[in-house]
Formats: C-alpha cells, sequence, structure tokens
C-alpha cells in the first residue's frame, strides 16, 4: 500500500499528456482515478523521462552575452518534441540577456509550454496557469507566456479565456520571442502564432544543462503532413519540414565530444524525413526526387549519425507504419550502435477503424511491416500507441486491437482513451459516440493485455546478457545503478565501480513486468 502511495504521488505530480498519468507496472490494481481517461501505461523505469511533466529548465546563458537583468521560469508539457523545443526557446532567451531560474516566483517572465493532444492536457494547463497569478500580483511587470500547442490552437481567444497571459507564442514563432516580450512588456498583449513551412530552428543549439549528460533528443523535422483523423498536431505544428541534416550531424557530434552517449532523433514522423541542398528541390519535387543522390532520406540521416562514433547510441521516434521502409530497417541492422528498437503506433488493430481514422494502412499492412522488423531486425523491440473507444468503435473491432496485442506483443506501450478535438476531421465527420465507461472499459482491457505482455517479454530476457549503457544510480536503492539495453529495456544492477555514462555487459538474472535486474558481468 505505501508503494502504491508513492506512485499515486509521483503520478500526481505529473501534469500532463501522452504521459499524462504515469503508471508503474507493479501496481496490481490500475484505478480509473488513476488514468483519468489518459493512461499512458509505461512499462519501463523510462517513467523517470516521463515523469519531466510539468519540470522547470534551468538553463546558462553565454558568457559572451550581456544580462539583461531579467529571470525566465519555464516548464513543459507534452511529447519529447515539445521538451526539446523548449531548450531552443531556453537557448533564445539566453542569447537575448535573460537568465534561468527553476522557481516561478522569482521569474520576471513564465513560460509554459503546452500540449493540445488530448483535452485533459489542455485542462491541466489552465489549472496549472492558476498557480501563477500571484507572482503576477507580487511582482510588478512580471509576464505570463504560453507556448506550443495549446497556444496555436486557441490563437488570440487564449488571453480573452485566461486573463492572467500576457504573451501567446505558436511553436514556429520561438525566435520572436524576444520581441514579443518587448511588446507585452509595454502594457501590450502580444501573440505570434503564424506557422512556418521553413522554420526548423536549425542552427539554434539547443541548451541541455539540466539533462542527465548521457541522452540527449535532437529534432529532425517538424510539424506532420499526415491528417489522422483524431489528431491536432496538423493544425497545431503546421506543415511537415525536414532540418538540414549537417546540422542534425554537428549537434550529434557536439553532444558526443560534450560526453553523451545517446541521441535520439525526433519528428513525428521521421520516415519521411528528406533534405536536399538544392534550394529548388521543395515540396511536391523533393518528394518526387526522392531516389537523388543529392536527397539524404531517414536512412541516410541514421547512417550519418551512427557513423559519428561506435559508442554514441541512436535511437528515433516516432515511425509511421505507412513509411516505415525496409531500408530504414536494414539500416538498424547494419550498425549496432543503432537501437534494436522501433515505436509504431497501431492506434487500432481493425481495419474499418483505420480508415476512419485516416491513418492510410489496413491491419494487413500493419501486421506486414511487424513481418519486416521481424525479418531483417530479428532482436528489435516493438512499441506503440494505441486509442480505445474510437468513433462507432465496436465490441468486435475493440477486439481486432486486442488480437492485435497478442500477435505482436508490445515491449511497451502509450495506451489512450479517445478524446475528440475540435477542427479535426473527427470532430467535424464523426460522432464521438463510445460511451465513457465503454472506453475506459476497453482501455483497461488493452492495459491488462499489455502488463502479461510485457511480463512475458520479461521473462524470456531472464539469463541473457545485453550491453547496458548506464544512465544514473537508481532511485530506490543508490548502491544500483540503471540504464537500458539496446531494446530499450530499463536493467538495474549493483554499482561496483561503473559510472554513469559508460557501457556495461549485464546478464539478466530476474525481472518484474517493469524492469530487468542483473549482475554485471566481468
Ligand atoms: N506522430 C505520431 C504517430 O503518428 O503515431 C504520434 C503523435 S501524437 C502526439 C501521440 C499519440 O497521441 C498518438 O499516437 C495517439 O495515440 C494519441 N492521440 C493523438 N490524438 C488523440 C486523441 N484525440 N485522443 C486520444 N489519443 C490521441
Ligand atoms: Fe498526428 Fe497522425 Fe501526424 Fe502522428 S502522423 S502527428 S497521429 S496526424
Amino acid at each position: 500500500m505505501e508503494r502504491l502511495n508513492s506512485h499515486l504521488k509521483i503520478a500526481e505530480t505529473c501534469h500532463s499528456v501522452r504521459q499524462n498519468l504515469i503508471f508503474v507496472a507493479q501496481f496490481k490494481k490500475m484505478s480509473d482515478d488513476l488514468y483519468n481517461n489518459e493512461v499512458a501505461f509505461e512499462l519501463q523505469p523510462k517513467v523517470i523521462d516521463e515523469t519531466r511533466q510539468g519540470e522547470a529548465m534551468i538553463t546558462a546563458r553565454p558568457q559572451s552575452v550581456k544580462a539583461n537583468g531579467k529571470k525566465f521560469y519555464i516548464e513543459s508539457y507534452g511529447c519529447q518534441m515539445n521538451f526539446a523545443d523548449s531548450e531552443v526557446v531556453a537557448s533564445i532567451l539566453n542569447s537575448a540577456g535573460f537568465d534561468a531560474t527553476t522557481e516561478f516566483i522569482d521569474a520576471d517572465l513564465i513560460l509554459i509550454n503546452t500540449c493540445a493532444i488530448r483535452e485533459n492536457a489542455e485542462q491541466r494547463i489552465r489549472h496549472r496557469l492558476q498557480h501563477f497569478r500571484g507572482v503576477k500580483k507580487r511582482k510588478k511587470g512580471a509576464l505570463v507566456g504560453v507556448l506550443g500547442c495549446m497556444a496555436e490552437r486557441l490563437k488570440e481567444q487564449f488571453l480573452e479565456q485566461e486573463k492572467i497571459v500576457d504573451i501567446v507564442a505558436g511553436p514556429d514563432t520561438y525566435r520572436y520571442l524576444p520581441d514579443l516580450i518587448a511588446e507585452a512588456g509595454s502594457g501590450q498583449k502580444a501573440v505570434n502564432v503564424l506557422l512556418s513551412r521553413e522554420e526548423t530552428y536549425a542552427e539554434i543549439n539547443p541548451v541541455r544543462l539540466n539533462s542527465n549528460g548521457i541522452t540527449a533528443f535532437i529534432s529532425i523535422m517538424r510539424g506532420c503532413d499526415n491528417m489522422c483523423a483524431f489528431c491536432v498536431v496538423p493544425f497545431t505544428r503546421g506543415r511537415e519540414r525536414s532540418r538540414d541534416w549537417q546540422t542534425i550531424v554537428a549537434e550529434a557530434k557536439e553532444l558526443y565530444e560534450q560526453g553523451y552517449r545517446e541521441v535520439t532523433l525526433l519528428g513525428q514522423n521521421v520516415d519521411s524525413y528528406r533534405y536536399s541542398e538544392d534550394p529548388t528541390l521543395v515540396g511536391k519535387k523533393l518528394l518526387e526526387a526522392k531516389y537523388d543522390p543529392g536527397v539524404v532520406n531517414f536512412a541516410g540521416l541514421m547512417e550519418k549519425v551512427a557513423l559519428i562514433a561506435p559508442d554514441l547510441r541512436v535511437r528515433f521516434s516516432t515511425s509511421h507504419p505507412k513509411d516505415m521502409t525496409d531500408d530504414v530497417l536494414h539500416m538498424m541492422a547494419k550498425y549496432p550502435n543503432i537501437c534494436k528498437y522501433v515505436h509504431l503506433p497501431v492506434q487500432s488493430g481493425n481495419s474499418r477503424i483505420l480508415e476512419m481514422m485516416n491513418r492510410t494502412y489496413d491491419r494487413e499492412w500493419y501486421i506486414q511491416r511487424i513481418e519486416a522488423i521481424r525479418r531483417i531486425v530479428p532482436d528489435a523491440a516493438i512499441s506503440t500507441d494505441i486509442i480505445s473507444g474510437f468513433c462507432s468503435e465496436t465490441e468486435e473491432e475493440h477486439k481486432d486491437t486486442l488480437s492485435m496485442m497478442e500477435y505482436v506483443k508490445y515491449s511497451m506501450a502509450y495506451m489512450f482513451v479517445y478524446s475528440e478535438r475540435p477542427g479535426t476531421v473527427a470532430a467535424k465527420k464523426y460522432k464521438d459516440d463510445v460511451p465513457e465507461d465503454v472506453k475506459k472499459r476497453r482501455l483497461q482491457e488493452i492495459v491488462d493485455i499489455h502488463r502479461l505482455h510485457a511480463l512475458e517479454l520479461n521473462k524470456e530476457d531472464v539469463g541473457k546478457e545485453f550491453e547496458v549503457l548506464i544512465e544514473g544510480v537508481s532511485a530506490r536503492n543508490d548502491m544500483e545503478l540503471y540504464g537500458r539495453n539496446t531494446q530499450n529495456k530499463v536493467i538495474v544492477f549493483p554499482k561496483g565501480d561503473l559510472k554513469p555514462g559508460t557501457y556495461a555487459n549485464v546478464r539478466v538474472t530476474s525481472c518484474t513486468s517493469g524492469t530487468l535486474i542483473g549482475t554485471v558481468i566481468q
């Protein structure tokens, strides 16, 4: 019970999104209250990262930049891309002379980088904004800015709905933040939500001072051109665009030189990454020129990053089943430092629902992609995202999702109840007609099956040996370290004289559904 309470506490402190409520596998019973409709069930203590929801970020102003005497505070919600964006924002503000603080009560500028993916995520942000009222009362001139997807979705409306807000800045406008801050400082409300077809913040070096110094995210593209019927991202993050590969490789190299040993290449649909230095090759022309030797695709980009150093691990997220090519899988197989782990969101196991979702693949196609992974990268772990109770989903169709889970046996899954988002294709075309209690019950069934699979897969790992990148000291026992194997599974083992940021060979001796437990092999 004590442990349950402590996990509940962790969950309470996590404010939002995809990982809206973090569930740790050791829970015996999963209460609906805990899930609050948006279960992110994560069976790996990777939850350590996921508890970053609402995390404040501390950064350092470059010494060459004169301080302007003002402090900013930034907290972030949502997906990894949002956290990576906050690092870009921090870099822009540092360069404009702002210093960072992790205490919002000390700040002259409070920024909240928001998520709009589900209604719950937005409610949390609104609730959080109320906490900043006191600062504005106490500190004359203190400003509150809302960044990210919710800012983009609500635009000026945000200022009307939440009087506390002074600045609204969409994801493509962070370069203009210093101007927006000046505008708001002069008493006007400042809004910029223009979406761009070009902005990738390519040359801005994100600041990462509050990271673990071992693993980092690199945004390789922005936006999304897919129009999944349930999803607000194409409206809040704009058209898809790929970042110049040279700046990506330079960023990864610099991270490696600073001691980082793992980079995760981030995009909403990494498989459609495509960059050409030829400025005439844009849009459709770039798509058509995909076999042009001057065009770097995702497989090519992965190879360039993998070649930086054999002990720099490369991960990526997210893969789209319609776009994940065998080329990418062959590249994974070719380089031992490209991690054997694919996050391949299925959303539903039923072809009619997938069509309504506009995912542009069906059940058979998805299965065929799973087969390709198993054939080309047989040791790869596969994880997923699942939505329960999408518009008109029947009991039989829900069972197709369960049977897909049985077929794949995902090592990790983010599982959500469908939440209608204004402006999306589904909101316009379909009725959100699956009752809430049915959605929740189906979600519970999905979660229960997933938990069984995770335990089953972990049991299969007992007795095996893995190379582990050590990420830190275990939160439960400071005599133990934890790290991940290439399949992204967390392994805990006795510390000995090993250090975070190095590799160890570990033999798994036992497991829970959430963690592998092992001993180091000399
Ligand atoms: N680009 C990724 C892809 O295509 O899989 C996913 C990006 S989205 C930020 C993360 C996940 O949130 C989705 O995979 C989906 O499972 C979930 N999601 C998005 N919109 C949702 C909605 N309206 N209701 C419930 N879950 C949603
Ligand atoms: Fe949303 Fe679909 Fe784009 Fe993913 S691929 S961000 S789910 S529209």
